[in-house]
């Protein structure tokens, strides 16, 4: 988050010193001297500040964080080294009656001495960051004089928010160190308690430790010495603990400063769970965060910072919700999830406005299209120091959130959402349905711009990567991208919902746009074969969710080729059982009475829905040869049951003759009956039954 320009360039003091004032008098009579102007405030030249005065400078900085002050000395040597000139009427004596020492704007108790004696201070022109401490030269100072003048005076505490160069309280302190002297005449000496946190921005200085203080000097200081101080005793923040679940979120603010203490325990406390309802993912912080209130990112230009490694946030003491949730989005939103600076910054700087709205707040909105500069894509880590860091900073910050805000605009929060998700989980782009394939690696913007297609849907992406995000360089890529998608749109629609096979989707994912495009002949052909095979089925089966998993995974023509041989096989060996079953004769539907040949069928065309390719081709042809057992059993089947009639009919007719036959002969006993009374004729001598 970038705060505004760079504070504090050297550039932009006033001159150090006084113009000299110049007398003019007869060659014999006594020095008229007369103050020539006023001490200027122009800018430092790169050169000698103070032509014609030797300017020798020592500067202390006592940091006093229990006092609240910083106490600053600076032991000023002048020596006018501007010859007297010496005409035929006057000598011309240039000379300086007071000297003009910059000083930060709200130092107190300005005090000067020469020689034990007490000189007068003013202050001076200012340009609102230093003003002048112009010190009245006792006696003015003469060609060939020099004068050793200390002026000391306190940096004191200034109230949270006001702008001041210089911070101080008791827990913090951070200060710009300067010097007027004349290039390799100025030493820099800073003392500090020891244990207090030290950082030097800018230009260098030694740190040694004493027993009682840490040091940081700098001796034979170059002109265009400046350096920037942060000193820290952490443990005297005062701390607010806030907790989401498990998660612990501790709030440090500036003692007495409770403003801010409350201002950000309240954002958080309710802006956190508005930032993850917003993205989508559970906070990502895997222990305490912490969430410290410091001027030390505006040393540096920025409005505020997240460090990952130390789960930490450090934001300045403005009151500014919109940066503070942009920094705690960036818990989500770092080299974890996305590669390349302008898409976390885009995207935490969007989700926080979202979020911001969720919590009532007036969206907050870009300030409108970004003017021409920098690539995105070529917008790294700053260089500090170099001239046109503040541009590209700037630029890079507001085109990224336009990017993010447009696209916000076109597909919405949630698609957006979507888009971040995916990259969470690593998901590749060109994701088949029936697949979970993953990227295994940090989307970058090309991957970025791929989701935002095909998973956000937006259309207009790829033209707002073109004005904005690419290089020069990077612009035939994206030629060849839109190409190869427009010959990939052409595949998808063949494939009728089946994605095309991994070997053209991994390529496309992976902007190898020559190898996917190489590959989509025989993707295309994959579909063509598979259309021949549904047509070859019909009603006779189908090709279920795991076949479409086979042909989507295939890694390779070749894989795909196979795959479809064995698919065709399978279908046409259930296409012939099926019309084998479909056309049986009379005797073997008979025979399929007692020959199952169905259940085979079925678990041919089961066995093909469910990819099982072998097992269908076998259970297909399982079903025809019963087909053809079936009629021979049904031929022997109307054989038995023409041989069952037979015995049948034999058994009914022993039956019928059965039937007169006498019953079995009794054993004849004793005398015969005598015969019939009626018995005429010759009497039978033997009788014999059934005669
Ligand atoms: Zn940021």
């Amino acid at each position: 988050m970038l705060a505004g320009a760079l504070v504090g360039l050297p550039a932009s003091l006033p001159a150090a010193a006084s113009a000299p004032g110049t007398a003019a008098s007869a060659p014999d009579a006594p020095s008229t001297a007369s103050v020539a102007g006023a001490p200027a405030a122009a800018a430092l030249p790169t050169e000698d500040r103070t032509p014609g005065l030797r300017y020798v400078e020592d500067v202390v900085y006592a940091v006093d964080l229990a006092g609240a002050a910083v106490h600053v000395t600076h032991t000023i040597t002048l020596t006018n080294e501007v010859p007297n000139r010496v005409t035929d009427a006057y000598v011309e004596r240039t000379y300086w009656p007071e000297i003009g020492v910059p000083v930060l704007v709200g130092a107190t108790g300005l005090s000067a001495r020469s020689d034990g004696r007490v000189l007068s201070v003013r202050t001076g022109d200012s340009n609102g960051y230093v003003v002048a401490a112009v010190i009245d030269l006792v006696p003015d100072l003469y060609f060939g004089d020099t004068q050793t003048v200390t002026l000391t005076y306190d940096l004191p505490q200034q109230p949270p928010r006001s702008g001041a160069a210089a911070q101080v309280n008791t827990a913090f302190a951070t200060f710009p160190v300067f010097t007027s002297a004349d290039p390799g005449l100025a030493s820099v000496t800073v003392t500090l308690p020891r244990g207090v946190g030290v950082e030097v921005v800018g230009s260098p200085l030694q740190i040694t430790e004493t027993p009682d203080a840490i040091v940081l000097s700098g001796s034979a200081l170059p002109d265009d010495f400046f350096a920037t101080i942060v000193a820290r005793d952490d443990d005297a923040l005062v701390s607010r603990d806030l907790t989401f679940g498990d998660a612990l979120v501790r709030v440090q603010a500036w003692p007495g400063d409770d403003v801010w203490l409350d201002f950000a325990s309240d954002l958080l406390d309710r802006g956190l769970p508005a930032l993850e309802t917003a993205i989508g993912i559970d906070w990502p912080v895997d222990g305490r965060l912490d969430v410290v209130e410091t001027v030390s990112p505006y040393v540096y230009g920025y409005a505020g910072w997240y460090d990952p490694s130390s789960r930490l946030i450090e934001v300045g003491d403005a009151l500014d919700a919109h940066v503070m949730l942009h920094e705690v989005a960036h818990a989500w939103f770092n080299q974890g999830l996305f590669e390349g600076r302008w898409i976390n910054e885009a995207l935490a700087e969007e989700f926080a406005a979202l979020a911001m709205v969720d919590l009532g707040m007036e969206r907050p909105v870009p300030d409108g299209a970004p003017g021409p500069g920098q690539p995105l894509n070529e917008w790294g880590n700053p260089t500090l120091d170099a001239p046109e860091t503040d541009e590209r900073e700037a630029h890079g910050y507001a085109a990224s959130w336009w990017v993010a805000r447009t696209l916000v605009e076109e597909i919405g929060p949630e698609a957006m959402a979507d888009v971040v998700q995916a990259a969470a989980a690593q998901r590749s782009p060109y994701a088949a349905a029936t697949s979970d394939d993953r990227l295994r690696r940090v989307a970058d913007w090309r991957t970025f711009l791929d989701l935002l297609q095909e998973v956000g849907g937006s259309a207009d992406a790829e033209q707002v990567f073109r004005d904005l995000v690419v290089a020069p360089g990077e612009v035939p890529l994206l030629d060849e991208r839109a190409a190869a998608r427009e010959a990939y749109a052409r595949l998808v629609a063949a494939g009728g919902g089946w994605a095309p096979p991994a070997f053209v989707r991994g390529p496309m994912a992976d902007w190898d746009f020559a190898a996917a495009t190489a590959a989509m002949p025989a993707a295309a052909e994959g579909f063509e074969r598979r259309d021949a095979v549904l047509d070859l089925l019909g009603d006779a089966g189908e090709l279920g969710l795991p076949v479409q998993e086979d042909v989507e995974a295939a890694a390779s023509p070749g894989e795909l080729a196979d795959l479809l041989d064995r698919v065709e096989a399978a279908a046409e060996a259930l296409v012939a059982a099926d019309a084998a079953v479909g056309g049986a004769n009379p005797l073997a539907r008979l025979g399929m009475l007692v020959v199952d040949a169905e259940t085979d069928l079925a678990a041919a065309r089961a066995a093909l829905r469910d990819g099982a390719y072998e097992s269908a081709a076998d259970a297909a042809r399982g079903a025809e040869v019963r087909v053809g057992t079936a009629t021979v059993v049904g031929g022997g089947l109307v054989a038995a049951v023409l041989l069952l009639v037979l015995v049948l009919v034999a058994l009914v007719l022993r039956r019928r003759r059965g039937r007169g036959v006498p019953p079995p002969p009794v054993a004849w006993q004793g005398t015969p009956p005598p015969p019939p009374a009626a018995w005429q004729g010759t009497p039978p001598t033997t009788w014999r039954p059934g005669a």
